[in-house]
C-alpha cells in the first residue's frame, strides 16, 4: 500500500523542516496530489497552474519544487531531455524506487514497479562491497502506440 498524503500531512512535513506553508507552496502541492502518478517538469507545473488561474512564475515554481526535494516530499529525475521532472515521493523509506521507462516518441514515462534487481544488488554489494540503498533505473525505447 502507497501513503497516501493530504495537503495537512505536507503542511506539517513544511514545518519539520522549519519551512511554511506559502499559498504558492500550496498550489504547487496541490498540483501533484492531484496527479500521484505523474512526473511533472517545472514548465509543467506552471502549465497547469495556469488552467487554474495561478499565474506563478518559473523561477518560484522551480524553487517550490527543489525545496519540496530538499524536504524528500518530491523527487527529482532527469529523463536525458535536458529537464528535470518531479513526482511525489511515494517510496516508503526503505523501499527501492521504481524503474521508468521513457518512450523516445512520445516522450511519455510509465513506471514498473517490480524491483526485480535482487541478484544484481547481491552481486554488486559482494563484488565491490558497496551496501545498497536504492537505485535509479531507467529504460529507453517506445512504448506500444509509437512502436
Ligand atoms: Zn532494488
Ligand atoms: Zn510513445
Ligand atoms: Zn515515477
Amino acid at each position: 500500500m502507497q501513503p497516501k498524503y493530504t495537503i495537512n500531512e505536507l503542511k506539517k512535513r513544511l514545518q519539520l523542516g522549519q519551512h511554511k506553508m506559502t499559498p504558492q507552496r500550496k498550489v504547487v502541492l496541490e498540483v501533484f496530489l492531484d496527479n500521484e502518478n505523474a512526473h511533472l517538469s517545472a514548465e509543467d507545473v506552471r502549465g497547469m497552474l495556469r488552467d487554474r488561474d495561478s499565474d506563478i512564475g518559473l523561477a518560484t515554481v522551480y524553487r517550490a519544487l527543489e525545496l519540496m526535494c530538499d524536504l524528500g516530499i518530491l523527487q527529482k529525475m532527469d529523463f536525458g531531455d535536458g529537464c528535470s521532472r518531479y513526482e511525489l515521493n511515494l517510496t516508503e523509506p526503505n523501499a527501492h524506487q521504481h524503474h521508468h521507462l521513457i518512450c523516445r516518441g512520445c516522450g511519455k514515462v510509465f513506471e514498473f514497479s517490480d524491483d526485480l534487481m535482487d541478484e544484481l544488488e547481491d552481486t554488486i554489494a559482494e563484488k565491490c562491497k558497496f551496501k545498497i540503498l536504492d537505485h535509479q533505473v531507467k529504460f529507453f525505447g517506445y512504448c506500444e502506440e509509437c512502436q
